[in-house]
Protein backbone atom coordinates (compact mmCIF):
# COMPACT_ATOMS: atom_id res chain seq x y z
CA UNK A 1 0.00 0.00 0.00
CA UNK A 2 1.32 3.42 -0.62
CA UNK A 3 2.00 5.14 2.33
CA UNK A 4 0.95 8.83 3.62
CA UNK A 5 2.85 10.95 6.57
CA UNK A 6 0.23 13.71 7.97
CA UNK A 7 1.82 15.85 10.32
CA UNK A 8 -0.88 17.72 12.98
CA UNK A 9 0.51 20.69 14.76
CA UNK A 10 -0.17 21.80 18.08
CA UNK A 11 -3.16 24.33 17.25
CA UNK A 12 -4.80 21.45 15.39
CA UNK A 13 -4.77 18.97 18.62
CA UNK A 14 -5.29 21.32 21.45
CA UNK A 15 -8.12 20.31 23.20
CA UNK A 16 -10.51 17.05 22.54
CA UNK A 17 -12.86 18.01 20.26
CA UNK A 18 -9.72 19.09 17.91
CA UNK A 19 -7.77 15.50 18.53
CA UNK A 20 -11.01 13.68 17.67
CA UNK A 21 -11.64 15.50 14.55
CA UNK A 22 -7.71 14.94 13.31
CA UNK A 23 -8.41 11.29 14.19
CA UNK A 24 -11.41 11.49 11.95
CA UNK A 25 -8.95 13.24 9.33
CA UNK A 26 -6.19 9.96 9.95
CA UNK A 27 -8.93 7.32 9.37
CA UNK A 28 -10.00 8.82 6.28
CA UNK A 29 -6.43 8.17 5.16
CA UNK A 30 -6.61 4.92 5.85
CA UNK A 31 -9.83 4.20 4.45
CA UNK A 32 -8.79 5.73 0.80
CA UNK A 33 -6.33 3.00 0.86
CA UNK A 34 -2.94 4.61 2.54
CA UNK A 35 -1.06 2.96 5.18
CA UNK A 36 -0.64 5.87 7.57
CA UNK A 37 1.95 7.22 9.40
CA UNK A 38 1.43 11.12 11.69
CA UNK A 39 3.40 12.68 13.36
CA UNK A 40 2.05 15.15 16.13
CA UNK A 41 3.08 18.14 18.12
CA UNK A 42 2.57 18.92 21.53
CA UNK A 43 -1.08 20.13 22.35
CA UNK A 44 -1.71 23.71 22.05
CA UNK A 45 0.56 26.27 23.87
CA UNK A 46 2.33 22.81 25.80
CA UNK A 47 5.88 23.43 24.80
CA UNK A 48 5.69 27.26 25.57
CA UNK A 49 4.47 26.30 29.03
CA UNK A 50 7.27 23.44 29.25
CA UNK A 51 9.80 26.08 28.81
CA UNK A 52 8.59 28.53 31.21
CA UNK A 53 8.19 25.62 34.10
CA UNK A 54 12.26 25.37 33.20
CA UNK A 55 12.52 29.67 33.59
CA UNK A 56 10.71 29.34 37.07
CA UNK A 57 13.51 26.92 38.15
CA UNK A 58 16.44 28.57 36.64
CA UNK A 59 17.47 31.15 34.33
CA UNK A 60 20.14 28.66 32.98
CA UNK A 61 19.16 25.03 32.50
CA UNK A 62 20.95 22.13 31.44
CA UNK A 63 20.22 21.92 28.25
CA UNK A 64 19.90 17.84 28.22
CA UNK A 65 17.56 18.66 30.99
CA UNK A 66 15.55 21.31 29.05
CA UNK A 67 15.23 18.44 26.28
CA UNK A 68 14.01 15.72 29.14
CA UNK A 69 11.56 18.42 29.71
CA UNK A 70 10.31 19.77 26.65
CA UNK A 71 10.18 16.98 24.51
CA UNK A 72 7.55 15.25 27.19
CA UNK A 73 4.68 17.53 25.29
CA UNK A 74 4.47 15.72 22.27
CA UNK A 75 4.17 12.49 24.53
CA UNK A 76 0.81 13.38 26.06
CA UNK A 77 -0.58 14.20 22.39
CA UNK A 78 0.55 10.77 20.46
CA UNK A 79 -1.27 9.17 23.61
CA UNK A 80 -4.26 10.66 23.29
CA UNK A 81 -4.28 10.52 19.08
CA UNK A 82 -3.80 6.83 19.77
CA UNK A 83 -6.54 6.91 21.89
CA UNK A 84 -9.17 8.70 19.76
CA UNK A 85 -8.38 6.82 16.60
CA UNK A 86 -8.83 3.57 18.79
CA UNK A 87 -12.21 4.56 19.82
CA UNK A 88 -12.98 5.22 15.95
CA UNK A 89 -12.30 1.17 15.69
CA UNK A 90 -8.71 1.61 14.13
CA UNK A 91 -5.84 -0.31 14.80
CA UNK A 92 -3.42 2.41 16.02
CA UNK A 93 -0.08 2.29 17.70
CA UNK A 94 2.12 5.38 18.92
CA UNK A 95 5.33 5.75 19.40
CA UNK A 96 8.45 7.86 20.40
CA UNK A 97 11.41 9.13 18.51
CA UNK A 98 13.47 6.62 20.46
CA UNK A 99 11.00 3.50 19.68
CA UNK A 100 11.28 4.51 16.05
CA UNK A 101 14.70 5.12 16.02
CA UNK A 102 14.85 8.83 14.61
CA UNK A 103 18.92 9.49 15.82
CA UNK A 104 20.32 12.85 15.62
CA UNK A 105 23.68 14.52 16.38
CA UNK A 106 24.17 15.74 20.23
CA UNK A 107 23.45 19.23 19.60
CA UNK A 108 20.32 20.13 22.42
CA UNK A 109 17.89 22.29 21.76
CA UNK A 110 18.79 22.13 17.63
CA UNK A 111 19.97 18.74 17.51
CA UNK A 112 19.90 17.61 13.39
CA UNK A 113 18.39 13.97 12.13
CA UNK A 114 21.18 11.76 11.10
CA UNK A 115 19.02 8.81 10.34
CA UNK A 116 15.79 7.54 10.35
CA UNK A 117 14.66 3.58 11.17
CA UNK A 118 12.20 1.87 9.14
CA UNK A 119 11.74 -1.64 11.10
CA UNK A 120 9.45 -0.97 13.25
CA UNK A 121 7.14 1.20 11.58
CA UNK A 122 6.87 -1.21 8.52
CA UNK A 123 6.26 -4.04 11.27
CA UNK A 124 3.93 -1.85 12.71
CA UNK A 125 1.88 -1.17 9.82
CA UNK A 126 1.98 -5.11 7.99
CA UNK A 127 0.32 -5.47 11.42
CA UNK A 128 -2.64 -3.32 9.52
CA UNK A 129 -2.10 -0.27 12.90
CA UNK A 130 -2.00 4.06 12.25
CA UNK A 131 1.61 4.90 13.46
CA UNK A 132 1.81 7.65 15.65
CA UNK A 133 4.82 9.08 16.19
CA UNK A 134 5.72 11.97 18.83
CA UNK A 135 7.21 15.34 16.88
CA UNK A 136 10.25 17.31 18.00
CA UNK A 137 12.52 14.85 19.77
CA UNK A 138 15.40 12.36 18.85
CA UNK A 139 18.08 10.38 20.65
CA UNK A 140 21.36 11.73 20.42
CA UNK A 141 24.26 9.38 19.32
CA UNK A 142 24.97 9.22 23.62
CA UNK A 143 21.41 7.91 23.63
CA UNK A 144 20.14 11.05 25.56
CA UNK A 145 16.80 12.49 24.16
CA UNK A 146 17.13 15.55 21.98
CA UNK A 147 14.98 18.11 20.48
CA UNK A 148 14.85 19.33 16.58
CA UNK A 149 14.38 22.87 17.29
CA UNK A 150 11.14 25.18 17.78
CA UNK A 151 8.87 23.66 14.89
CA UNK A 152 10.72 21.06 14.46
CA UNK A 153 8.00 18.38 14.16
CA UNK A 154 7.40 20.12 10.68
CA UNK A 155 11.26 18.17 9.98
CA UNK A 156 10.18 15.21 11.78
CA UNK A 157 7.32 14.47 9.26
CA UNK A 158 9.04 15.14 6.43
CA UNK A 159 12.25 13.19 7.15
CA UNK A 160 10.34 10.19 7.89
CA UNK A 161 8.70 10.57 4.38
CA UNK A 162 11.64 10.22 2.82
CA UNK A 163 12.52 7.58 4.66
CA UNK A 164 9.73 5.28 3.86
CA UNK A 165 8.92 6.97 0.22
CA UNK A 166 5.81 8.10 1.03
CA UNK A 167 3.25 8.95 -1.25
CA UNK A 168 2.95 12.09 0.20
CA UNK A 169 3.61 14.42 3.63
CA UNK A 170 0.91 16.62 4.68
CA UNK A 171 1.57 19.28 6.97
CA UNK A 172 -1.76 20.17 8.94
CA UNK A 173 -1.54 23.84 10.42
CA UNK A 174 -4.27 26.23 11.37
CA UNK A 175 -3.73 28.14 7.99
CA UNK A 176 -4.60 27.48 4.49
CA UNK A 177 -1.07 27.04 3.39
CA UNK A 178 1.82 29.35 2.37
CA UNK A 179 0.80 32.76 1.94
CA UNK A 180 2.96 35.39 0.83
CA UNK A 181 3.76 37.12 4.29
CA UNK A 182 2.21 36.01 7.72
CA UNK A 183 -1.75 36.06 7.43
CA UNK A 184 -1.81 37.40 10.92
CA UNK A 185 0.22 40.29 10.59
CA UNK A 186 -0.85 41.18 6.53
CA UNK A 187 -4.18 41.00 6.63
CA UNK A 188 -4.07 41.28 2.80
CA UNK A 189 -1.66 38.46 2.33
CA UNK A 190 -2.59 35.76 -0.65
CA UNK A 191 -1.99 32.17 -0.46
CA UNK A 192 0.07 30.28 -2.92
CA UNK A 193 -1.12 27.42 -4.92
CA UNK A 194 2.69 26.28 -5.10
CA UNK A 195 6.16 27.50 -3.87
CA UNK A 196 9.40 26.11 -4.83
CA UNK A 197 12.11 24.81 -2.76
CA UNK A 198 14.18 26.94 -2.77
CA UNK A 199 12.07 29.97 -2.15
CA UNK A 200 10.25 28.02 0.60
CA UNK A 201 13.70 27.16 2.21
CA UNK A 202 14.37 31.09 2.29
CA UNK A 203 11.49 32.12 4.17
CA UNK A 204 11.19 29.91 6.44
CA UNK A 205 14.89 30.55 7.55
CA UNK A 206 13.65 34.14 6.94
CA UNK A 207 11.13 33.64 9.77
CA UNK A 208 8.25 32.14 7.77
CA UNK A 209 7.28 29.99 10.74
CA UNK A 210 4.13 27.96 8.73
CA UNK A 211 7.55 25.56 7.85
CA UNK A 212 10.67 24.23 9.95
CA UNK A 213 13.25 25.13 7.23
CA UNK A 214 15.33 21.92 7.62
CA UNK A 215 12.05 20.27 6.83
CA UNK A 216 11.81 21.89 3.61
CA UNK A 217 15.59 20.69 2.99
CA UNK A 218 14.96 17.25 3.29
CA UNK A 219 12.05 17.33 1.29
CA UNK A 220 13.91 19.26 -1.76
CA UNK A 221 16.89 16.90 -1.16
CA UNK A 222 14.60 13.22 -1.02
CA UNK A 223 11.99 14.64 -3.25
CA UNK A 224 9.31 14.29 -1.07
CA UNK A 225 6.07 15.52 -2.54
CA UNK A 226 5.19 18.23 0.39
CA UNK A 227 1.64 20.32 0.74
CA UNK A 228 0.46 22.46 3.66
CA UNK A 229 -2.89 22.10 4.29
CA UNK A 230 -5.27 23.53 7.06
CA UNK A 231 -6.57 21.08 9.53
CA UNK A 232 -9.97 23.04 9.80
CA UNK A 233 -11.35 22.60 5.91
CA UNK A 234 -10.73 21.04 2.84
CA UNK A 235 -8.82 23.00 0.64
CA UNK A 236 -5.74 22.07 -1.50
CA UNK A 237 -3.64 23.93 0.85
CA UNK A 238 0.12 24.75 -1.21
CA UNK A 239 2.18 22.12 -3.32
CA UNK A 240 6.12 22.65 -1.59
CA UNK A 241 7.84 21.50 -5.24
CA UNK A 242 10.85 21.66 -7.31
CA UNK A 243 9.53 24.25 -10.13
CA UNK A 244 6.55 26.75 -10.30
CA UNK A 245 5.50 27.42 -13.47
CA UNK A 246 6.70 31.35 -14.88
CA UNK A 247 8.46 31.38 -11.49
CA UNK A 248 11.48 33.88 -12.98
CA UNK A 249 8.80 36.11 -13.89
CA UNK A 250 7.47 36.89 -10.14
CA UNK A 251 10.39 39.63 -8.72
CA UNK A 252 9.50 38.73 -5.26
CA UNK A 253 7.05 35.94 -4.04
CA UNK A 254 6.89 36.28 -0.12
CA UNK A 255 8.29 38.18 2.66
CA UNK A 256 8.95 37.43 6.08
CA UNK A 257 10.05 38.82 9.52
CA UNK A 258 11.64 37.06 12.54
CA UNK A 259 12.18 38.08 15.78
CA UNK A 260 14.55 35.56 17.04
CA UNK A 261 17.61 37.16 16.64
CA UNK A 262 20.19 39.68 18.32
CA UNK A 263 23.08 42.15 16.71
CA UNK A 264 26.43 41.58 18.40
CA UNK A 265 28.17 44.72 17.26
CA UNK A 266 32.37 44.64 18.80
CA UNK A 267 33.99 48.12 18.82
CA UNK A 268 37.20 48.44 17.87
CA UNK A 269 39.01 45.72 16.42
CA UNK A 270 42.19 45.97 14.82
CA UNK A 271 41.88 46.01 11.07
CA UNK A 272 44.67 43.19 10.00
CA UNK A 273 44.28 39.87 8.05
CA UNK A 274 43.27 36.90 10.05
CA UNK A 275 40.78 38.84 12.71
CA UNK A 276 37.42 38.47 11.57
CA UNK A 277 38.66 34.31 10.96
CA UNK A 278 39.62 34.22 14.78
CA UNK A 279 36.37 35.79 15.70
CA UNK A 280 34.15 33.45 13.66
CA UNK A 281 36.04 30.57 14.52
CA UNK A 282 35.73 30.65 17.94
CA UNK A 283 31.74 31.46 17.63
CA UNK A 284 31.26 28.77 15.05
CA UNK A 285 33.14 26.35 17.27
CA UNK A 286 30.47 26.54 20.24
CA UNK A 287 28.04 24.84 17.02
CA UNK A 288 26.41 28.76 16.95
CA UNK A 289 25.50 30.05 13.38
CA UNK A 290 26.07 33.63 12.55
CA UNK A 291 23.27 35.04 9.97
CA UNK A 292 24.11 38.24 8.85
CA UNK A 293 28.52 39.84 8.92
CA UNK A 294 29.24 42.82 8.11
CA UNK A 295 32.44 44.80 8.61
CA UNK A 296 32.86 48.82 8.71
CA UNK A 297 35.18 50.55 6.38
CA UNK A 298 38.63 50.68 8.90
CA UNK A 299 39.64 54.09 10.49
CA UNK A 300 43.21 54.53 12.20
CA UNK A 301 43.78 50.93 12.04
CA UNK A 302 40.82 49.57 14.06
CA UNK A 303 37.10 49.10 12.53
CA UNK A 304 33.97 47.71 13.89
CA UNK A 305 32.95 44.18 13.21
CA UNK A 306 28.92 43.23 13.45
CA UNK A 307 27.31 39.72 13.46
CA UNK A 308 23.62 38.18 14.05
CA UNK A 309 22.94 34.89 16.05
CA UNK A 310 20.00 33.63 17.28
CA UNK A 311 19.11 34.80 20.62
CA UNK A 312 18.37 31.71 22.30
CA UNK A 313 22.60 31.42 21.13
CA UNK A 314 22.98 34.95 22.51
CA UNK A 315 24.96 34.11 26.16
CA UNK A 316 27.27 30.96 24.81
CA UNK A 317 28.08 34.31 21.84
CA UNK A 318 28.58 36.64 24.54
CA UNK A 319 30.72 34.64 26.86
CA UNK A 320 32.71 33.53 23.22
CA UNK A 321 33.51 36.92 22.50
CA UNK A 322 34.43 38.76 25.87
CA UNK A 323 37.30 35.91 25.91
CA UNK A 324 38.04 36.55 21.59
CA UNK A 325 37.89 40.61 22.62
CA UNK A 326 40.24 40.32 24.66
CA UNK A 327 42.67 37.84 22.58
CA UNK A 328 42.74 40.21 20.07
CA UNK A 329 42.94 43.67 21.49
CA UNK A 330 39.95 45.06 20.25
CA UNK A 331 37.38 47.77 22.38
CA UNK A 332 34.54 45.76 23.71
CA UNK A 333 31.79 43.74 23.06
CA UNK A 334 27.84 44.25 23.27
CA UNK A 335 24.22 42.76 22.03
CA UNK A 336 21.40 44.16 20.94
CA UNK A 337 17.96 42.08 21.21
CA UNK A 338 15.40 44.56 19.84
CA UNK A 339 16.19 43.96 16.68
CA UNK A 340 14.05 42.07 13.68
CA UNK A 341 15.28 40.82 10.32
CA UNK A 342 12.79 41.46 6.92
CA UNK A 343 13.31 39.29 4.28
CA UNK A 344 11.58 39.56 0.73
CA UNK A 345 12.54 36.47 -1.81
CA UNK A 346 12.18 35.23 -4.86
CA UNK A 347 14.05 33.42 -7.98
CA UNK A 348 12.69 36.10 -10.04
CA UNK A 349 15.71 38.71 -8.01
CA UNK A 350 18.40 36.02 -10.46
CA UNK A 351 17.17 38.25 -13.54
CA UNK A 352 15.91 41.54 -12.35
CA UNK A 353 17.20 44.35 -10.94
CA UNK A 354 15.38 46.84 -8.42
CA UNK A 355 14.23 44.72 -6.00
CA UNK A 356 16.69 46.34 -2.99
CA UNK A 357 16.02 49.81 -4.35
CA UNK A 358 12.56 49.52 -4.40
CA UNK A 359 12.87 47.85 -0.96
CA UNK A 360 14.52 49.70 0.87
CA UNK A 361 12.26 53.34 -0.69
CA UNK A 362 9.39 51.60 1.03
CA UNK A 363 11.04 51.30 4.32
CA UNK A 364 12.36 54.70 3.80
CA UNK A 365 8.46 55.79 3.38
CA UNK A 366 7.60 54.94 6.42
CA UNK A 367 11.46 56.67 7.89
CA UNK A 368 11.89 52.94 8.93
CA UNK A 369 15.97 52.89 9.62
CA UNK A 370 18.17 50.21 8.08
CA UNK A 371 20.82 49.11 10.34
CA UNK A 372 22.57 46.38 8.64
CA UNK A 373 21.89 44.62 4.75
CA UNK A 374 22.40 40.96 3.65
CA UNK A 375 21.59 39.66 -0.17
CA UNK A 376 21.94 36.34 -1.55
CA UNK A 377 20.96 35.20 -4.87
CA UNK A 378 17.06 35.06 -4.48
CA UNK A 379 16.87 36.79 -1.07
CA UNK A 380 17.23 40.72 0.46
CA UNK A 381 17.45 40.68 4.08
CA UNK A 382 17.66 43.70 6.30
CA UNK A 383 18.03 44.27 10.44
CA UNK A 384 15.54 47.11 11.57
CA UNK A 385 14.18 48.17 14.70
CA UNK A 386 12.14 45.32 16.52
CA UNK A 387 9.03 48.11 16.87
CA UNK A 388 8.79 48.35 13.71
CA UNK A 389 8.80 44.89 12.16
CA UNK A 390 5.18 44.21 11.76
CA UNK A 391 4.70 47.96 9.84
CA UNK A 392 7.95 47.07 7.46
CA UNK A 393 6.89 43.90 6.51
CA UNK A 394 3.14 45.18 5.56
CA UNK A 395 5.29 48.24 3.69
CA UNK A 396 7.28 45.72 1.87
CA UNK A 397 4.31 43.26 0.81
CA UNK A 398 2.50 46.58 -0.84
CA UNK A 399 5.59 47.63 -2.80
CA UNK A 400 5.86 44.24 -4.60
CA UNK A 401 2.13 43.83 -4.82
CA UNK A 402 1.66 40.94 -3.23
CA UNK A 403 -1.82 41.61 -1.78
CA UNK A 404 -5.05 39.96 -2.97
CA UNK A 405 -4.84 42.60 -5.70
CA UNK A 406 -1.82 40.71 -8.16
CA UNK A 407 1.41 40.19 -7.93
CA UNK A 408 4.32 42.45 -9.12
CA UNK A 409 5.46 40.44 -12.68
CA UNK A 410 8.64 42.19 -14.94
P1 LIG B 1 1.74 24.48 13.81
O1 LIG B 1 1.54 24.47 15.28
O2 LIG B 1 0.59 23.89 13.05
O3 LIG B 1 3.04 23.90 13.40
P2 LIG B 1 2.80 27.13 13.45
O4 LIG B 1 2.34 28.16 14.40
O5 LIG B 1 4.15 26.53 13.64
O6 LIG B 1 1.69 25.99 13.38
O7 LIG B 1 2.73 27.68 11.94
C1 LIG B 1 1.56 28.26 11.45
C2 LIG B 1 1.63 29.77 11.59
O8 LIG B 1 2.68 30.26 10.78
C3 LIG B 1 0.42 30.51 11.10
O9 LIG B 1 -0.57 30.57 12.08
C4 LIG B 1 0.96 31.87 10.71
O10 LIG B 1 0.72 32.84 11.68
C5 LIG B 1 2.47 31.66 10.63
N1 LIG B 1 3.08 32.10 9.36
C6 LIG B 1 4.20 32.83 9.25
N2 LIG B 1 4.50 33.08 7.99
C7 LIG B 1 3.55 32.48 7.24
C8 LIG B 1 3.30 32.39 5.83
N3 LIG B 1 4.12 32.94 4.93
N4 LIG B 1 2.23 31.68 5.42
C9 LIG B 1 1.39 31.11 6.30
N5 LIG B 1 1.56 31.17 7.64
C10 LIG B 1 2.62 31.86 8.12
N1 LIG C 1 6.08 21.37 20.01
C1 LIG C 1 7.24 21.91 19.38
C2 LIG C 1 7.18 23.44 19.37
O1 LIG C 1 6.23 24.01 19.90
C3 LIG C 1 7.46 21.38 17.99
C4 LIG C 1 6.44 21.80 16.96
O2 LIG C 1 5.38 22.35 17.28
O3 LIG C 1 6.71 21.56 15.78
O4 LIG C 1 8.06 24.06 18.87
MG1 LIG D 1 4.96 24.66 13.30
Amino acid sequence: MPIIVQKYGGTSVADGEKIKAAAGRIVAAKEQGYDVLTVVSAMGKTTDALYELANQVTSNPPVRELDMLVATGEQVSIALIAMAIDALGYPVISLLADQVGIRTDTSHGKARILSVQTERIYSEMAKGNIVIVAGFQGVSENDDITTLGRGGSDTTAVALAAALKAARCEIYTDVDGVYTADPRIVPNARKLDAVCHDEMLELSSMGAGVLHSRAVEFAKKYDVPLYVRSSFSDEPGTVICKEVSGMEKVMVRGAAISREDSKVPIIGVPDQPGVAANILQAVTKENICLDMIVQNVGHEGRTDFTFTVARSDLKTTLDVSSTIVEEIGAEGVSADDSIAKLSVVGVGMRSHSGVAARMFSALAARKINIQLISTSEIKISCVIDDDRAEDALRAVHDAFELGEDGTLTV
